[in-house]
Formats: structure tokens, sequence, C-alpha cells
């Protein structure tokens, strides 16, 4: 255990600075809803596992706080070295690029990854690597050109009618391939998610009638306090332009604990709020994370995945239909696939193209049409999210269209739509 100072508020570094800026945190409700968390908490297998070997004095009721999973989260090689025997990719990892996206791993999350396996899929996604100091081609610190498309301080307005509001820079636990590792986890953005930044953002919107839809997302959203999470809902939910919230969040993967029934309580006075969870493996389909997406599915909140495709990670088929089926078993549908952004750094996580297609094509007509998300590209310069399908046209035949099926089958559609009974067709 780290440090078991109990300072209950928001879960961000003091810098961030509420404090100072007026919006006072309510104190956090203690014992008693910890206990309540505890009656209902399932506990998947490896995680009591790791638990019992690595906590063996610790509640289970404050196992399953978030605020302990969060105060308790790994944040160096030397801490991670505790209970992962790392190897020497693994080891050279800071040595090779100093100052880049740190490193920061939830006891929970950690506890879902192999210690003695560096392929392990959710240890290569949160373990740093000697491989983040190479700087392969094409790659860049921001290829999405996101600073450049700020319309306020942490808002990027790309699309016509949506906005995209980044709330804060912090999360319980970084992935290595974030597209926004050049502002997550870094103090230099810091002044971006201030109070009076995002008051800006929301004069904005207000200014904006276009805008009728506002995601937000960060960094992750969640791990902001309840009372300035709602505060930013409640803000946006009065802009009578403003329809439909979304929130783009990893918490459910990695720090369900979170997804209390008092946040849910809160979020659903929101509606229409959607939410956008981020999934890589299966492996993430826990007990504690079923819970969570069952609450708030019952809180009426529609939710749909994200996820990233990555070597070594998830790039298979049948890693893939397994994850998708999980996760509409937990009531999430598919979203978004997205080819991983050339972020500085990710050659050793980016698959070729062809990759996802071959997935989409092993998963379209094969499984439920529910379980296949669309892939994306999010295109480098700015263009936005530009959708890749497996060609389904083979060729055309007089006003014919031959088509390709799921199973390789070749059929004819004749194409002569609005025009009955005239001789072209
Ligand atoms: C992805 C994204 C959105 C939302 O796009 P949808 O396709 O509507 O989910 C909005 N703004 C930005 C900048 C984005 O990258």
């Amino acid at each position: 255990m780290k440090n078991s100072e109990t300072s209950a508020h928001a879960l961000e570094p003091p810098h961030r600075g509420w404090h100072e800026t007026g919006l006072r945190l309510q104190a956090v409700p203690a014992a008693k809803s910890y206990a309540l968390e505890q009656v209902t908490s399932p506990v998947g297998r490896s995680t009591t596992a790791f638990r019992r070997r690595h906590f063996p004095r610790l509640s289970i009721s404050l196992w399953n706080d978030w605020r302990w999973q969060v105060r308790n989260r790994v944040t160096s090689l030397t801490e991670l070295s505790h209970y992962l025997k790392l190897v020497p990719v693994e080891k050279r990892a800071f040595s090779a690029c100093p100052g880049k996206l740190p490193l920061s791993i939830t006891p929970y999350y950690l506890s879902l990854m192999d210690p003695d396996d560096s392929a392990d899929p959710l240890r290569r996604t949160m373990v740093p690597t000697w491989f983040e100091g190479v700087v392969g081609p094409g790659e860049s610190g921001d290829p999405l050109v996101e600073d450049h498309d700020m319309a306020a301080p942490g808002l990027v307005h790309r699309y016509p009618d949506r906005v995209l509001f980044l709330a804060t820079g912090f999360c319980a636990a970084y992935c290595r391939y974030c597209t926004r590792s050049r502002m997550v986890g870094h103090q230099t953005y810091g002044p971006v998610h201030s109070r009076e930044a995002m008051e800006r953002a929301i004069a904005y919107i207000e200014a904006t009638p276009s805008v009728r839809d506002v995601l937000i997302s960060g960094g992750d959203p969640l791990t902001m306090a309840d009372d300035r999470l709602e505060w930013l809902l409640s803000r946006l939910r009065r802009i009578p332009h403003v329809e439909v919230l979304r929130l783009g969040t990893k918490t459910p993967a990695v720090l369900p604990q979170r997804i209390t029934g008092d946040l849910v309580k809160r979020l659903k006075r929101y509606h229409p709020l959607f939410m956008s969870l981020h999934f890589t493996h299966p492996a993430e389909l826990t007990p504690e994370t079923a819970r969570a997406c069952a609450r708030l599915a019952d809180a009426g909140i529609p939710l749909g995945s994200q996820t990233v495709l990555l070597t070594g990670v998830n790039d298979s088929v049948e890693t893939m239909r397994s994850l998708m089926q999980g996760l509409l078993k937990m009531r999430v549908r598919p979203y978004y696939l997205y080819q991983c952004d050339p972020i500085t750094g990710s050659a050793h996580f980016r698959t070729p193209v062809s990759k996802g297609l071959e997935i989409i094509r092993g998963l379209r007509g094969h499984t439920s049409g529910y379980a296949v998300p669309t892939f994306v590209i999010d295109a480098p310069g700015g263009g936005g999210k530009v959708a890749l399908y497996p060609e389904a046209v083979v060729g055309k035949n007089g006003n014919d269209l031959v088509l390709t099926n799921y199973a390789g089958g070749t059929y004819t559609y004749p194409d002569c739509g609005g025009s009955p009974g005239t001789e072209a067709c």
C-alpha cells in the first residue's frame, strides 16, 4: 500500500485546484456506503487471488472502494516490479523516453494481468516498453491535430453538429497507445481543464446553436468527483439546443468500482445521456465490469463500446468476436473499432489496415449484426473519422449488382430502384 491518507476529494492531482476556484466538493459518505457496496459486489477469481496475495490484510470493502483503488494505483516501474516479473524491454522503458505518458495502473486492473507473461494482452496495453521511444514514419504527438481545432480551451469542434469536450487530463490508468498522450497525465495542460477554461468552453457551446451533441471525454471524465461531473452535466443540460450528452470513459474496464449506485443516480438526471466505453480485450469482461455495465444500462443509459485495434492484443477475429459478443451480453453495443492512431512511438501497436477489414469480414454475417462495430480511421491531419468497409459489391452486370455474402457466395441484386418498368431495367 502506497499511502493511507484519505483525502476523499477529487481524484485528480491537487494542482487542478478546484478547492481554490470555489466549487465545494461534498464530503464523501464513508463507512456506510462501503458496507453496502461490499454486500453486493462480485469479485472475479484472479482478482481475489491477487488481493489475498498482495493485500492480505485489506478488507474487501476497502478493495472495492474506488478511492482506495485510485490512491493505490501503481505509478512506477519499481512498484510494478513488485507485482509483475518485468522483462528487459519493460525495465528499459523509461530510460528510452523520459517525460512521456506516465505509468498508472489500478490494483484491480493489475490483478487481471499475467505476472509471468509480458505478452499478456492487458499488460501490453498498460506497461510501458522500450518500443515507445522508437519514432516511426508518419508518427506525431497530435496526429489528429486536435489542438488546431480548439474552439475554446479543451473544446474540439470538428464536425458540424457536435463537439468534443476534454474535461480532465487525468485517467486512473493510462493506455500506452493513447491518442491524447500529449495532454493526459501532464501538468502543462492543467489550465485547459480549469474551471475558467470550462466556463469558456460552455460559453462557446451556448453561443453556437448548431451544437446539438456534446461528447465529454479527456482524460477520463468519470475520474472527476461526482459534484464536479454533475456541475458540468447540469450546465450543459441547461443549454436548450444541446440535445444529447455523451461520456467517453474507460472506467468500467479499469475502475468498475467507480460506478456506484450514487453516481448512477446522478447521471440519470441528465438524459438523454449516452456512454462510450473503452474496451480492449475479453479479459476485461469480469463480474465487476458486468455489474458496472448493468447499473448503467438499468439507469437507461445507452452503452456503446470503442476498441482500438492493437497488435498482439486483439488483432484476431476470434479475440474480437469474443469481445464483441461478451459486450453485447453486458448490454454494450459495439460502436467503433479504431485503427490505431500514429502517435509517436506507436509502431509496435499498429496493425496493417487490412487486419481491421479482415476482422469486420470475420464478424459481419457470422454473428449478430449488433456485435459488429464500424471500423474507422481517424484521419491524420484532422479529417475526422473515416469508416472502412470490406468490399461487398464485387461487380456489375448491366443494372445488376454482383454481391458477395459472408460465406463467400455470389448473388445479384437488380439495381433498378426509382425507375419502375422502364427499359433501363
Ligand atoms: C469522434 C469524435 C466525435 C464524435 O464522433 P461520432 O462519430 O459522432 O461518434 C466528435 N468530435 C471529435 C473531435 C471526435 O474525434
